[in-house]
C-alpha cells in the first residue's frame, strides 16, 4: 500500500507521535475529546525525511496528496485558498517527534494576497488588521522561507513608527500598515530579484520545504545533540486554518502552563496579551499580562480555558504547556504538549502527580530525564544574569555546573590565588595528572584542548568541578599568560564564566548560585532504587570523591585509578625516583616509600564504602606523565637519586614515546616492572586486611583489577605475581581474606578472545574510554578538534567517548559478554568508562546485561534513575 503521508487532525490521535509528531499528534487528540482546535491537517515526518532523500524537493506523488488534503480542509472550515467571498488562512509549523521550543520555523497568515487582504478588511470592517496580518506574513515569509533578514523589516517598522511619532506597532493604522506592506514587497524584491509569491497554494508549498529545511538548521541540529534526538526522525509539518488574535481589543492570544515550570507548584502560570498573534508574546514587543488578569478582560473565554486545562492535565498526566487565541471572545486551542520544566520542577511535579492520584510510582520515575538532574547537583548561573548573557565561544560542556573567577594559566598559580580567598578558572593548552591540586582549588576548567574523555574532563567530572574543554577557537599564549578568544584578548586576573553543561563561554562575570536538593529528590531516587536491577557503582579515587559518591546512592567503587594517588608532593618524589631507577633494587626501595602510603589510601577506602565492593585498578598511565618538566624539579631529583643532572635528563627522553597511549601504559607496566604490581598488591591486601580486622561484619572482598590487556597470556603472566603476592601477604597475616583479580576489556583484541581471558578473570569491566579510542582508532584527548567537522557532515550525530557507540563498541561489549560467561558463569560484568554516567549508555548496559555501571560521583544519580528507567 502507498505511504501515506497527509493526516486530517481528526485522522490522528495522540499515539501516532513518530509519524505526526508531537503538535500533530496532540492537535488530533485534542480535536478527538473535543476541544475547539481550529481544523487542519499534518504532512509526516516521512514526508520531512523522504523530502531530503528526494534531495530536498518534494516529490510530485506528496505534493499530490497535499493538494488533496488541502481540498479536504477547505470543505472542513467552509474556506477556500484566494477565494475572494471566504478566503482560508493558515499558519504553517513545524512538530517533530520531540518538542524542541523554538529551533524550527513558524508562518501564519498564509494565504493572504492583495486580493484577499482587501476581502478580509471588507469583510471583517477591520482593515487595520487585514494590512496587520498580510505586513506579518510577507515579513514571516521573507524572513522564513527566503531567508532575507528579519532586520531589514524591522528597521522599515522602525522607520514607519518614527515618521508617525509613535512608539508601539499597535498604534499604527491601517494606512500605516498597508504601506508597510508595500515596503516590505519592494524590500522582498529588491533582495531575492522576483515579486512577492501571490498564489497561496505556492506560498503553502515554499512554507513547506522551509519547515522541512528547519530540520536540518545549526540550532536544530546542535538541540538535537545536546538532547539525544536522532537527525533521522524529521520534522512534520501542521497545516492549520488561523484564529486571529489580533482583530482587536476582543482578541488576544497567550501562552501558559497548567504549573509553574520554575518550581512546579500547581495552578495556571503564563501569560497572555490583548490583540496579538503568537510570536508577540514571545518576541517581547509588548509587555504580557499575567494569565490570571485575563479574568477581568474575558471572563468566558478564562473560564472555558480553566476547563481546558484541567481536561488536557487529566488527559495526558502531565503538566501541560499550551498555547491558544482568542477571537472575537471564543477560545481556539492552537497546540498543548507535556511542558518543559526545571529539574525541581520535575521532581515536585512527579511526586504531586503520584500524590494526587494521577501516576504510578514506576511512572513518575519514568518521567524524569535523567540528563535534568545534573543541574540539582551543580552551582548554576543566576537565569536573570545568564540570559542577559551572550556566550562569546564554545567547548565541550564536559563538566556539569557554572563557573566564574579570575583567570589563572597554571595549577601553582590556581592554588596561590585559591589561599588568598580568590575564586579562578583554570585556562590550559590541556590539563595533566600534575595539575590536579590546582584544578581542585579552582571554580572551573576551561581547556583548548582534548575531548570528553580528556583528562580534564574525566577528573573534573570526578571532582564535580565544572569544565569545558575542548575550546579551539583560543589561541592560547601560555607563556605569556595570555589568550584570545572572540577577538578580545583575556589576562591573568580577568574575569571569565563558563557553563560546563552547554560548554558556553562568557566574557566578565555572571554571579552562581548553589545547588538546592529539594526533598523530592530523595523520594524519587527511592523509588528508582526499587525498580531498576542493575547496580551503580562510582569511579573514585580518593575517600572525599567515595564518601560523596556514597552519599549521592553508589553501592560500590568501580574504578579506582590508582595513579591519582601518586601526585601529592611528597610521593611524586618517590615515584620518580621508581622511575628513574637503574636496577631493579633501587626500584624497590623506591616503591618501598610509597607502599605504606598506598596501604593507607586504601585502607580510608574501604572505611569510605562500608564493606561495599571497591575495584582496584592497578598503575595505568604512560610513566612519562610523572616526571618532571620543570628544571628545578629535575635538579631535585638527580639529587635524591644522586645522580647528574644529564642523566635524568636522558632517562626522561628515553621515556618519551610517539603514541603514548598505545605504548609503555596499562598492564605492559606490570610486565616490564612486575615490583610496581607487586607493591600495589601488598598494599591492597594489607588495607584489607586491617580493615576486615576492624569491622568484621563487613565484607571486605578486594577486587583487584588489571588493566589493558589485549591477551590471555598477558593476563596469567601479571596475575601470577599478584596471586603469589597477595597469598604470602594473606597467610602471613594468618587471615582467610579472599580477593579476586579481574581486568578490564578496553582493547579490541580482549572482547575478541574473551573466552580465552574469562578462564584467568573473575570479572570484566568494560573500559570504554579506551575501547573506543582503540576502536574508532582516534585519540580520546585530541578527538574534540575534528569532531564538530563530523556532526557537520552528519558522519556522527554524537560524540563517541560520551555516549556509547552501541553499533560498534557495543557490539564488542555483546560478544565480550557472550564469549566470556559461559567460560565462566561467575564471571561478573560492568563498565567504568565515562559512559556509565550516560543514560542512553546506561540503558544499552542494562540491556546486555552487565552487573553494574560504574561513574563518576555526581553521577551516581543519573546512573540510579536511567538504570531504573532501562528496567522498567
Ligand atoms: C577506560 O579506558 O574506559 C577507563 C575507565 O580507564 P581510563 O579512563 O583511566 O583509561
Ligand atoms: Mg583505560
Amino acid at each position: 500500500m502507498a505511504k501515506k503521508y497527509c493526516y486530517l487532525f481528526s485522522e490522528g490521535n495522540a499515539n501516532m507521535r513518530e509519524l505526526l509528531g508531537g503538535k500533530g499528534a496532540n492537535l488530533a487528540e485534542m480535536t478527538n475529546i473535543g476541544l475547539p482546535v481550529p481544523q487542519g491537517f499534518t504532512i509526516t515526518t516521512e514526508a520531512c525525511t523522504q523530502y531530503y532523500e528526494d534531495n530536498r524537493e518534494i516529490n510530485p506523488e506528496i505534493m499530490a496528496e497535499i493538494n488533496e488534503y488541502i481540498v479536504k480542509m477547505e470543505e472542513i472550515t467552509g474556506k477556500k485558498f484566494g477565494d475572494k467571498e471566504n478566503p482560508l488562512l493558515v499558519s504553517v509549523r513545524s512538530g517533530a517527534r520531540a518538542s524542541m521550543p523554538g529551533m524550527m520555523d513558524t508562518i501564519l497568515n498564509l494565504g493572504l494576497n492583495e486580493e484577499v487582504v482587501e476581502t478580509i478588511a471588507a469583510q471583517s470592517n477591520n482593515p487595520r488588521w487585514a494590512w496587520d496580518c498580510y505586513r506579518r506574513f510577507i515579513q514571516m515569509y521573507s524572513d522564513v522561507v527566503m531567508e532575507v533578514g528579519k532586520k531589514y523589516f524591522e528597521e522599515l517598522i522602525d522607520e514607519m513608527k518614527a515618521k508617525k511619532g509613535v512608539k508601539q506597532d499597535v498604534e499604527l493604522n491601517a494606512e500605516d500598515l498597508k504601506e508597510l506592506a508595500n515596503q516590505f514587497k519592494a524590500e522582498y524584491k529588491s533582495k531575492i530579484g522576483s515579486d512577492f509569491p501571490t498564489d497561496p497554494k505556492e506560498q503553502l508549498m515554499g512554507a513547506i520545504k522551509a519547515v522541512f529545511r528547519s530540520w536540518d538548521n545549526p540550532r536544530a541540529n546542535v538541540y538535537r545533540r545536546d538532547n539525544d534526538i536522532p537527525y533521522s526522525w524529521g520534522t512534520a509539518v501542521n497545516v492549520q486554518s488561523m484564529a486571529f488574535g489580533n482583530m482587536g481589543d476582543d482578541c488576544g492570544t497567550g501562552v501558559a502552563f497548567t504549573r509553574d515550570p520554575a518550581t512546579g507548584a500547581k495552578g495556571l502560570f503564563g501569560e497572555f496579551l490583548t490583540n496579538a498573534q503568537g510570536e508577540d508574546v514571545v518576541a517581547g514587543v509588548r509587555t504580557p499580562m499575567h494569565i490570571s488578569e485575563m479574568e477581568q478582560k474575558f471572563p468566558e473565554a478564562f473560564a472555558e480555558f480553566n476547563k481546558v486545562c484541567k481536561t488536557l492535565e487529566d488527559h495526558y498526566r502531565d503538566m501541560q504547556d499550551m498555547e491558544f487565541t482568542v477571537e472575537h471572545g471564543k477560545l481556539y486551542m492552537l497546540q498543548t504538549r507535556n511542558g518543559k520544566r526545571t529539574a525541581q520542577a520535575a521532581l515536585k511535579i512527579a511526586c504531586d502527580l503520584v500524590d494526587e492520584g494521577m501516576r504510578t510510582e514506576e511512572e513518575a520515575v519514568a518521567m524524569i530525564d535523567p540528563r535534568n538532574l545534573d543541574t540539582l547537583l551543580h552551582p548554576q548561573f543566576d537565569v536573570k544574569a545568564l540570559k542577559a548573557a551572550t556566550p562569546m565561544g564554545k567547548g565541550l560542556g564536559a563538566s556539569p555546573g557554572a563557573a566564574c573567577g579570575k583567570i589563572v594559566f597554571t595549577a601553582d598559580d590556581a592554588e596561590a590565588w585559591n589561599e588568598r580567598g580568590e575564586k579562578v578558572v583554570l585556562v590550559r593548552l590541556e590539563t595533566s595528572p600534575e595539575d590536579i591540586t590546582g584544578m581542585k582549588a579552582s571554580q572551573g576548567i576551561l581547556t583548548v584542548r582534548g575531548g570528553m574523555t580528556s583528562h580534564a574532563a574525566v577528573v573534573a567530572r570526578g571532582m564535580g568541578t565544572c569544565c569545558v574543554s575542548g575550546c579551539s577557537d583560543i589561541v592560547m599564549d601560555e607563556a605569556n599568560k595570555k589568550f584570545t578568544l572572540a577577538g578580545k584578548e583575556f589576562h591573568e586576573g580577568d574575569y571569565i564564566s563558563i557553563d560546563g553543561s552547554t560548554g558556553n563561554i562568557y566574557d566578565g562575570i555572571i554571579p552562581t548560585v548553589d545547588a538546592t536538593i529539594a526533598g523530592e529528590f530523595g523520594r524519587i531516587m527511592g523509588w528508582a532504587d526499587k525498580f531498576r536491577t542493575m547496580k551503580v557503582r562510582t569511579n573514585a579515587d580518593t575517600p572525599a570523591d567515595a564518601k560523596k559518591a556514597r552519599e549521592l546512592g553508589a553501592e560500590g567503587i568501580g574504578l579506582c585509578r590508582t595513579e591519582h594517588m601518586f601526585f601529592d608532593p611528597e610521593r611524586i618524589a618517590a615515584f620518580r625516583e621508581m622511575i628513574c631507577s637503574d636496577t631493579v633494587e633501587e626500584r624497590e626501595a623506591a616503591l618501598a616509600k610509597i607502599e605504606p602510603m598506598q596501604q593507607a589510601d586504601f585502607e580510608a577506602l574501604y572505611e569510605a564504602l562500608e564493606g561495599n565492593p571497591v575495584t582496584i585498578r592497578f598503575l595505568d598511565p604512560p610513566l612519562h606523565e610523572f616526571v618532571p618538566t620543570e628544571e628545578a624539579d629535575i635538579e631535585a631529583l638527580a639529587k635524591a637519586q644522586n645522580k647528574p643532572v644529564e642523566t635524568i635528563k636522558a632517562i626522561i627522553a628515553s621515556l618519551h614515546e610517539f603514541n603514548p597511549m598505545m605504548g609503555h601504559r596499562g598492564c605492559r607496566l606490570a610486565v616490564t616492572y612486575p615490583e610496581i604490581a607487586k607493591m600495589q598488591t601488598k598494599a591492597v591486601i594489607k588495607a584489607a586486611i586491617n580493615v576486615k580486622k576492624n569491622h568484621p561484619d563487613w565484607t571486605v572482598k578486594p577486587e583487584i583489577m588489571i588493566p589493558l590487556v589485549n591477551d590471555i597470556k598477558e593476563l596469567k603472566y601479571v596475575k601470577k605475581f599478584v596471586v603469589e603476592t597477595a597469598d604470602a601477604e594473606i597467610k602471613a597475616a594468618g587471615s582467610d581474606l579472599e580477593y579476586e583479580v579481574g581486568t578490564m576489556i578496553e582493547i579490541p583484541r580482549a572482547a575478541l578472545t574473551a573466552d580465552e581471558i574469562a578462564k584467568e578473570a573473575d570479572f570484566f569491566c568494560f573500559g570504554t574510554n579506551d575501547l573506543t579510542q582503540m576502536t574508532f582508532g582516534f585519540s580520546r584527548d585530541d578527538a574534540g578538534k575534528f569532531l564538530n567537522a563530523y556532526y557537520d557532515a552528519k558522519i556522527y550525530e554524537n560524540d563517541p567517548f560520551a555516549k556509547l557507540d552501541q553499533n560498534g563498541v557495543g557490539k564488542l561489549m555483546e560478544m565480550a559478554l557472550e564469549l566470556g560467561k559461559p567460560v565462566n558463569p561467575k564471571l561478573h560484568c560492568g563498565i567504568c568508562g565515562e559512559h556509565g554516567g550516560d543514560p542512553t549508555s546506561v540503558e544499552f548496559c542494562n540491556k546486555i546485561g552487565l552487573d553494574y555501571v560504574s561513574c563518576s560521583p555526581f553521577r551516581v544519580p543519573i546512573a540510579r534513575l536511567a538504570a531504573a528507567q532501562a528496567a522498567i
